[in-house]
């Protein structure tokens, strides 16, 4: 059997960030699986932008030599804010081909103890033994479909990460339920690929991320006072941000704190240059769907305004739940060890679970160390923490080739 000393289930932003940091430490073999960018790269709409800030898009390295900055010296590809969605993701491959070149395209079927540790299964039967596992397999597992649209077929109704091209729509009348980014930008998506949109949301109203008004007054501010109530990380309003971007501190809150802190910083919200591109598309504030039925090749969706709409597709823009129970690579006994609290781990320092050695990174880790884990921003904090419980001392820069 193949061993390893840590074993990370995942290739995205956390994972690939985590393996380079890691690999910092003397004599560690650490082994990465998955398709790098894959999230990214397939559930995610072509034409997308990114809604962080530019420091916040940086995936951590520990000398901080893979930044936006290098990949764009690197490549000669020239973008800036919002980063392209493409953009992004050649600059996360750039960023594994430098970092984990060894990156092990395969998908880890099941996790399960032994007695020296770990023994993780791929889909062609072969099997490593392991003495740590790092999750980092982030959300595509927990997309949030709600009960009306269940067992509906796919013809009519979808999430919105399943679709990467929405030309596919065009000419078709295509209902979308959400009120955040994801909902928001697909509407706009689709509107521009010829779709006739409207958007449905229980909200009373849109929250637009820095809107005209505050950006104004951002201006105004000048950059110390900016700087003072931003943290780079991006996650956040004015003030919380940089309580935020302090997982630790996070930490030590009172419970019932830290559930505001993150229902605020994660509450469904829109970039401000999603206005203008929104201004053919109808919004319908706080309505929701009462039921739904097929007619035909059509959807019909009745809403709790009294109003019906008849249409070709319906797409959840509705966000995603965590819950680690979904990880379908996590068996019932390991699952059942993991303590949890609705769906999320609950994770000592090291991000490690209630079972030794078993680490989760990325959204699942918000509800022990802040929203801030939601995000590729989160990935210093993160990746630094993993360091420290798996050696004992701060990661190392690595030298340069
Ligand atoms: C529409 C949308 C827009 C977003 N915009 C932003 C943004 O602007 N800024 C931001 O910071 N965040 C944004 N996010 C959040 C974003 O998803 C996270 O910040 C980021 O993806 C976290 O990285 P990750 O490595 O945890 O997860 P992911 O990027 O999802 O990577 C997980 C990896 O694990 C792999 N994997 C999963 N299961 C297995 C398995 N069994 N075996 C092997 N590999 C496996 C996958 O293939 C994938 O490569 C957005 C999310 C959505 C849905």
């Amino acid at each position: 059997m193949m061993t390893s000393d840590v074993v990370i289930v995942g290739a995205g932003p956390y994972g690939l960030s985590v393996a380079r940091h890691l690999r910092t430490v003397k004599g560690l073999e650490v082994r990465v699986f998955g398709e790098p960018m894959s999230f990214w790269n397939q559930n995610m709409p072509a034409g997308m932008f990114l809604r962080s800030n530019w420091t916040a898009t940086q995936i951590a390295d520990p000398d901080g030599r893979l930044t936006l900055e290098a990949f764009q010296a690197a490549t000669g590809r020239r973008f800036s804010l919002p980063v392209p969605l493409d953009d992004f993701v050649q600059y996360g491959l750039w960023y594994q081909s430098q970092a984990v070149p060894d990156v092990e395209r395969r998908i880890v079927m099941r996790v399960e103890t032994d007695s020296a540790g770990f023994r993780v299964h791929f889909a062609d039967g072969e099997a490593l033994a392991t003495r740590r596992v790092i999750v980092a397999a982030g959300i595509a597992s927990f997309a949030r479909r709600p009960a009306e649209f269940e067992g509906l077929p796919s013809e009519l109704a979808t999430h919105s990460s399943v679709h990467r091209d929405f030309t596919k729509f065009a000419g078709k009348k295509v209902l979308v339920i959400g009120g955040g980014q994801s909902a928001l930008e697909s509407g706009a998506l689709l509107h521009e690929a010829g779709a006739e949109v409207e958007v449905v949301t229980r909200a009373p109203h849109i929250n637009w991320l820095q809107g005209f008004v505050s950006k104004a007054l951002h201006h105004r501010m000048g950059k110390f006072v900016r700087h003072l109530l931003y943290a780079p990380t991006d996650v956040g309003p004015a003030g919380i941000s940089q309580v935020l971007a302090r997982p630790r501190f996070v930490r030590g809150l009172p419970r019932t704190l830290q559930d505001k802190l993150r229902k605020r910083a994660t509450r469904p919200a829109g970039a401000r240059w999603l206005v203008a591109r929104l201004k053919d598309v109808p919004l319908r504030l706080k309505c929701s769907v009462a039921s739904v039925s097929v007619v035909g090749e059509k959807l019909q969706v009745h809403l709790s305004n009294g109003s019906v709409c008849v249409v070709d597709h319906v797409l959840l823009g509705t966000g995603y739940k965590i819950d680690v129970s979904k990880y379908s690579f996590l068996g019932p006994e390991l699952l059942g060890a993991i303590r949890r609290s609705n769906g999320f781990p609950i994770l000592k320092e090291g991000l490690e679970t209630s079972v030794p050695r078993l680490h989760i990174v990325g959204a699942p880790a918000a509800w022990s160390f802040g929203p801030l884990m939601q995000f590729v921003s989160g990935s210093r904090y993160v990746s630094r923490a993993l360091c420290r419980s798996v050696s004992g001392r701060e990661p190392i820069a690595p030298r340069a080739q």
